[in-house]
């Protein structure tokens, strides 16, 4: 952090005629503060008897008297200000003073001479100069140039160059986030990659002040223009971005009413004639009184708007101009005081630091790349995502001949590959999930075999048996609800015997991606900008429905049954429909955004080369201009006007276009959601469905109430109807039913 006053630094303009000048002194005393000394004639009282004092004098960081060149007020007022933008520090120059006093030759510069250039044209320079030297950081520069008449704010960046009143300029407004942090809307920021496009914007902003400008406005007397230049800076590979505003602001002409009052009204209850002037004075008094806690910058638009270079964030300097002609005395006199209040001003700067999350991303995500190359190279083999069906199955194998192998040393070796360590873990997994079933068949054989000898073995804790029963029953009804759905499909299946196995390749089909691959890089745009992509079909018990499980508290295995249970009542579900409507719509509207993509990138382009073309002519006519000695035609001519109407017509088109991109963009976003909806409540009405199922056949199950006598026997529906016919058959038992249906169950393709 920085801790400063604003600095103020005081410049006499020549007069007009010599004659006319008033008497002052300056005081530069190497050893002392420099000082101002103006002397008031004692005739300026209108003929008055007055005991006013005759000497005034002020102090400033340094006095720039009448020969000082521009080249100079740069390098020791504007300079060191430059150099902490390029920090990453705010900084503020403005200049102060009555009309005529030099304010806009200083900030802009004199039209004529080159030698002339002010503080914005060389301050451009300096930057992008110091730019190009810095290779160690990656600098973005914007221009923005903001014109406040009549607390009214105007975007003088405007390209159309229809203006022809300050009216016809789009208005900017002042928003205020809860932060207090001013924003403006609808002033343009345009970036500048070279000097020579900054001092373009500069050109056009200044050629638009002036168009604007009429007899009746007095717009560059009464107007505050603040011509803003943002920075953005960022070491390569760094995901800080530091951020610094300059603004280098031409105020208002300071004039007062009054300007020869008389006796003591003189110089000290004088009003602006600028009201907002006022609102500033306001704001400086303020700041420059203690213990003062509300500081009025709302009053105005030019205070809001630099907030922060009165008394916040921001290094800040002052230009007192001054025109020390005999009659502008008073004038002077006044901008000396105020300038006095203001170096009282504290400003506490400091560097605008932010982590940007999309430059993180990018960092990680070239950090992992790295470590994949890293990887290949050690491995020697190129890794993708997936390992390849051969890899697949050589694991399988693999895993097969380890279980088999007898040998307790045996290992099973995959390399250092996660992607296969994994692979294996799910294997077996998957394998040991498979044999449970079978387990659970010999657990009923053995409980069977064992309820037959009870009386002649060691009886079973209570406690044990009651939990095999629980699983027993559990499968039991599991197998009961498959039985049910595998009637149904076969009755289903009949019926439509001349549609034979098309089911099932509109199922598989539903399964692939609905999208066409399409540019892979807008694919993985959109995937970063909007909701889970279309490949996470909801056909799929991918990523994305383990994700939903987790929402709907549902277990995340689910039996090999259930599976193929849930699978079918899928398909069945009514909201299938639905969702595949909005897969279609969601595969028309991605293929229509990626039409429109491409279309905005032919647009742009387009904009691109009828700008530059533009600019080609004007670079001639000035070329031409000076060759020939001749003024540059203010106007343009009709080639001119031609090229910018195109413009205009593909600026409008782009736009258009921009805009059905958002709102399809919103519409893909929101048809995502409304899926993800849809797999939820199915997801949710399939465990619905399958308790009731459960319950069902625990009731009704002639096998379960051969375990289970206290619960009453209800038909309630054809297929339980049917199921307890199926397992009516009593002198075959529990074990019968089991195996019957299970064969059934474990290929439901029969
Ligand atoms: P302001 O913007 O304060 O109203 P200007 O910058 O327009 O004043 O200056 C008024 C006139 O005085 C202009 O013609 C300008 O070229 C001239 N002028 C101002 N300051 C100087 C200076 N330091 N040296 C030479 N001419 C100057
Ligand atoms: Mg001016």
């Amino acid at each position: 952090m920085v801790k400063q006053t604003i600095q103020i630094f005081a410049r006499v303009k020549p007069p007009v005629r010599k004659h006319q000048q008033g008497i002052y002194s300056i005081d530069e005393d190497e050893k002392l503060i420099p000082s101002l000394e103006i002397i008031l004639p004692r005739d300026l009282a209108d003929g008055f008897v007055n005991n006013k004092r005759e000497s005034y004098k002020f102090k400033f960081q340094r006095i720039f008297d009448q020969d000082a060149k521009q080249e100079t007020i740069f390098e020791n007022i504007a300079k060191p200000v430059a150099g902490s933008v390029l920090e990453g520090y705010n900084g503020t120059i403005f200049a102060y003073g009555q009309t005529g006093s030099g304010k806009t030759f200083t900030i802009t510069g004199g039209a004529e001479r080159y030698s002339d250039r002010g503080i914005i044209p060389r301050t451009l320079s300096y930057i992008f100069e110091q730019l190009q030297k810095d290779s160690s950081k990656m600098y973005t520069t914007h221009i923005s140039y903001l014109e406040i008449y009549n607390e009214c704010g105007y975007d003088l960046l405007d390209p159309r160059h229809e203006a022809s009143s300050l009216e016809d300029l789009p208005k900017v407004t002042i928003l205020e986030d809860p932060d207090q942090n001013i924003h403006l809307k609808n002033l343009t920021l345009h970036q500048a990659t070279t000097e020579e496009e900054a001092l373009n914007l500069l050109f056009l902003g200044d050629t638009n002040r002036m168009i604007a400008e009429t007899p009746m406005n007095q717009a560059s007397t009464r107007s505050h223009c603040i011509f803003t230049i943002h920075l953005s800076s960022k070491e390569p590979g760094s995901a800080t971005v530091r951020h610094a505003k300059l603004h280098l602001v031409d105020l208002a002409g300071s004039e007062r009413v009054a300007k020869t009052g008389v006796g003591g009204h003189l110089l000290t209850e004088a009003k602006y004639i600028n009201l907002s002037l006022h609102y500033l004075e306001q704001v400086i008094i303020a700041l420059s009184e203690k213990h003062r806690s509300h500081i009025p910058y709302r009053n105005s638009m030019m205070t809001s708007v630099l907030r922060d270079s009165l008394g916040g964030n921001c290094m800040t300097t002052m230009i007192a101009t001054l025109s020390l002609e005999k009659r502008n005395l008073d004038e002077s006199i006044s901008t000396c005081r105020f300038a006095q209040r203001v170096a009282l001003i504290k400003n506490e700067a400091v560097l605008n630091e932010e982590i940007d999350p999309r430059l993180m991303i990018k960092r990680l995500q070239k950090e992992i790349q790295e470590l994949k190359d890293e990887l290949a190279m050690v491995t020697a083999e190129q890794r993708t995502e997936a390992l390849t069906e051969a890899e697949l199955l050589q694991l399988e194998k693999l895993i097969t001949s380890f279980l088999e192998d007898q040998d307790p040393e045996s290992r099973l070796e995959v390399g250092a590959d996660m992607r296969k360590v994994h692979h294996c873990f799910h294997h077996l997994k998957k394998l040991l999930n498979d044999k449970k079933i079978f387990g659970n068949n010999t657990v009923s054989n053995t409980v069977s075999s064992e309820s037959k000898d009870r009386d002649c073995q060691e009886p079973l804790k209570e406690e044990e048996y009651r939990k095999l029963r629980d699983i027993l029953k559990q499968r039991d009804n599991e197998i009961n609800i498959l039985v049910n759905m595998l009637k149904k499909e076969k009755k289903k299946a009949q019926e439509a015997l001349h549609l034979a196995g098309m089911d099932r390749r509109e199922f598989r089909h539903s399964q692939s991606p609905p999208f066409p691959p399409g540019n892979p890089e807008e694919g993985q745009r959109m995937r970063l900008s909007s909701a889970p992509s279309q490949a996470q079909d909801f056909s799929i018990l991918g990523n994305r429905s383990s994700l939903l499980h987790k929402k709907t508290g549902m277990r995340e295995e689910m039996s090999l049954g259930r599976q193929e249970a849930f699978e079918i009542f899928k398909r069945d579900h009514a909201d299938s429909v639905t969702i595949d409507d909005n897969k279609q719509i969601l595969k028309q509207r991605f293929s229509e955004a990626k039409a429109l993509g491409e279309s905005i990138n032919e647009a742009r382009s387009k904009i691109g080369h009828l700008k530059e073309e533009i600019t080609q002519r004007h670079i001639q006519q000035v070329a031409l201009g000076i060759s020939e000695n001749m003024a540059v035609p203010l106007m343009p001519d009709q080639q001119e006007e031609k090229l910018r109407s195109q413009l205009e017509e593909e600026k409008r088109r782009y736009k258009t276009m921009f805009t059905r991109l958002k709102a399809l963009k919103v519409e893909i976003e929101h048809l995502q959601l409304l899926m993800d909806k849809a797999k939820v409540k199915l997801q949710k009405e399939f465990e619905v469905w399958w308790a009731e199922e459960a319950t069902n056949l625990q009731v009704n199950s002639p096998a379960v109430n051969s375990l289970d006598h206290t619960k009453p026997f209800l038909q309630t529906s054809d297929s339980q109807h049917e199921q307890s016919q199926l397992f009516s058959n009593k002198r075959f038992g529990k074990q019968l039913n089991f195996q019957e249906v299970s064969s059934h169950a474990l290929c439901p393709q029969e």
